[in-house]
């Protein structure tokens, strides 16, 4: 019996309940909670109809420990899958730590108040999952997650020594609407209006955000420009992958989409301090997000596919190489599959490889994991296996900028 806890009901949560009842011989029995349980209700009957299975739903605010730990206690999971969103990252694992539950997330932990993302904050759980004999593993979704799955396979499968990483994540997908977030708009936002950050010869280097553009032709989606961005993932590459001299990550972003965001953020409509209006204090990217589409809404309206993967200069048997290894998603194959965009199934699919590999024992160990301390090959194999195929090509040349 492999009893699952997932926790929020959004896009990346219904597509990873999904995947996990069509795989019901690893998760035998499935719990959906969230802040709104009509919504775990609705992913619920859409389970039931597309697979058969009937999975349990809760109401639960995970920014309460005490009522969280209750739940878990009551579900009695072998583990908790956090697909709410960043802020509840550490209340959930004190939740575990409590409860005495393995923990995985997608994303790391954000504070509200301070648009700061980074591991330091879950690596601090070190110490208290390994003395509890508990799992927890950060990042489990495309990116973070398959990148570094990506980057780990490279280094023990295609390169004996990797020199320069980078992360191409183009999204060429059309929802038809003049600006909408594919994943939550508060995150993304969040996250796209940070400073850019790359890691080069032991270094951050910090820039203004979204200043540096290259157009990259993408395989089955053409040519895009993409902007150098900070992303999680960069911080755990660095630390375990101290031989790579630079690491990029790279986002594709459509003009409309640019100049939106240009309009939203000169007038104040992205920050995230409270102002007061009306007598009442209202932080302004809450209320944009209040008004722009919910990305769980998207899956009927977007066509087009996505296309992430990785690039590594360096050394395979004394000769110098690139690889790229990428995955090609299409935004309509996953809306019929699972109800919902490409941008959630690249992140639920891998949740629940990460939550099986973890359920079957074979990634497993006591403290807290990032994606590149673990064997990538079952991972691999599994992303083959479950919607998220993947290829390896040599390029004639390293990027040229
Ligand atoms: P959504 O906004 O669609 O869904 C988030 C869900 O979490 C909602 O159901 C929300 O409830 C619920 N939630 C929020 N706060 C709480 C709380 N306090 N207690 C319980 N539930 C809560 O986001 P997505 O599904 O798009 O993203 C989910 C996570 O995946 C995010 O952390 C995001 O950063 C991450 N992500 C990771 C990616 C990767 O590749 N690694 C890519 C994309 C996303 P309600 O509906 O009531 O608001």
């Amino acid at each position: 019996m492999s009893k699952v806890l997932v926790i929020g009901a959004g896009g990346v949560g219904s597509v990873a309940v999904h995947k996990m009842a069509m795989n019901s011989d690893i998760f035998t029995h499935i719990t959906l909670a969230s802040r709104t349980k009509a919504k775990c209700d609705a992913i619920a009957e859409s389970v039931k109809q597309r697979t058969g299975v009937t999975i349990d739903t809760a109401r639960i605010d995970a920014d309460d420990v005490a009522a969280t730990t209750a739940l878990i206690r009551s579900v009695k999971p072998a583990l908790v899958v956090n697909l709410a969103l960043p802020y509840q990252d550490l209340a959930i694992m004190d939740a575990c730590l409590a409860a005495g539950t393995n923990y995985l997330d997608t994303a790391n932990y954000e504070p509200r108040d301070e648009a700061r993302f980074e591991y330091s904050w879950q690596w601090a759980y070190q110490d208290r999952f390994r003395e509890a004999g508990l799992m927890a593993l950060l990042g489990s979704g495309f990116d973070p997650g398959v990148t570094s799955v990506f980057a780990t396979y490279t280094r023990k499968h295609l390169l004996d020594r990797i020199d320069t990483l980078d992360i191409l994540d183009c999204n060429g997908g059309d929802t038809g609407l003049p600006f909408a977030t594919n994943f939550n708009p508060e995150i993304n936002l969040r996250e796209v209006t940070a400073p850019s950050r790359h890691w080069e010869n032991g270094a951050w280097i910090e820039g203004p955000a979204l200043a540096h553009k290259q157009v990259f032709d993408f395989d089955q989606v053409g040519p895009k420009n993409m902007y150098l961005m900070y992303h999680e993932e960069l911080e755990s590459l660095a630390k375990f992958y101290p031989e790579i001299k630079r690491i990029r990550f790279w986002m594709t972003f459509g003009d409309s989409y640019l100049k939106h965001l240009e309009v939203l953020e000169n007038v104040g409509l992205t920050r995230i301090d409270p102002v007061m209006f009306e007598g009442r204090e209202i932080i302004p990217i809450q209320f944009l997000k209040a008004l722009l589409p919910e990305p769980s809404s998207l899956g009927p309206l977007t066509k087009g596919k996505t296309n992430i993967g990785t690039i590594a200069t360096g050394e395979k048997d004394g000769a110098a190489r690139t690889v790229y290894v990428n995955n090609v998603c299409d935004h309509e194959d996953a809306y019929a599959e699972t109800g919902n965009q490409a941008v959630s199934y690249t992140t639920g699919v891998p949740a629940m490889i990460g939550a099986a590999l973890m359920l079957t024992g074979q990634w497993k160990g006591a403290g807290v994991f990032n994606m590149e301390q673990l064997d990538p090959d079952p991972f691999m194999d599994m992303l083959n296996k479950h919607g998220l195929p993947w290829k390896v090509r040599d390029l004639d040349a390293p990027l040229d900028f």
